[in-house]
């Protein structure tokens, strides 16, 4: 991925992540683990899901299509194989992720898309948001080729 938006109006937190971020890219931190150093170095720190659409909108000179997640299945759904096409296809594409209970409805009714929930094979399908990113960026970025 190009960027990671973390989308906050909240200050207190805003400023919690800016610190984390100031350790790790240009603190103590970036010359004791570069490769993180150049992962959060991808990381913005943003007021709103409106921000991070124009940021890439200004750095890929087209508007990215919005796709957001959540574990509750719904109508409109769109499969991981039809994204992962359309990714190759060279079209920017803005992942959303919840935290705490998850995106807000208004969020999900006015993204572009909202991705397939990822099933496992009981019912329970309320994952971390670290886990739901990691299986999602598998599936859609991850190698489909050989043993893997
Ligand atoms: N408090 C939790 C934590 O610390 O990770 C956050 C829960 S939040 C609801 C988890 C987010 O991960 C959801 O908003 C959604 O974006 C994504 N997610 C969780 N389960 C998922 C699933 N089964 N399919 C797709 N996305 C899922």
């Amino acid at each position: 991925v190009s960027a990671f938006f973390v989308v906050t109006p909240l200050a207190d937190q805003k400023a919690f992540a800016e610190r984390i971020l100031a350790h790790w890219t240009r603190g103590p931190g970036a010359g004791h683990i570069p490769d993180r150093r150049q992962a959060l170095e991808t990381v913005v720190v943003i007021d709103a899901v409106a921000d991070a659409v124009a940021t890439v909108a200004g750095r890929e000179g087209q508007r990215p299509r919005v796709v957001a997640t959540c574990a509750r299945p719904r109508e409109r759904a769109l499969g991981y194989p039809a994204l992962r096409a359309a990714i190759g296809e060279g079209q920017p594409f803005l992942l959303l992720f919840g935290t705490a209970w998850g995106l807000a409805p208004e969020v999900l009714d006015n993204a572009d898309e909202v991705l397939a929930p990822i099933q496992g094979a009981a019912g329970y399908n309320h994952l971390s948001v670290r886990s739901a990113v990691a299986i999602v960026l598998d599936r859609l970025l991850g190698r489909a080729d050989g043993p893997f």
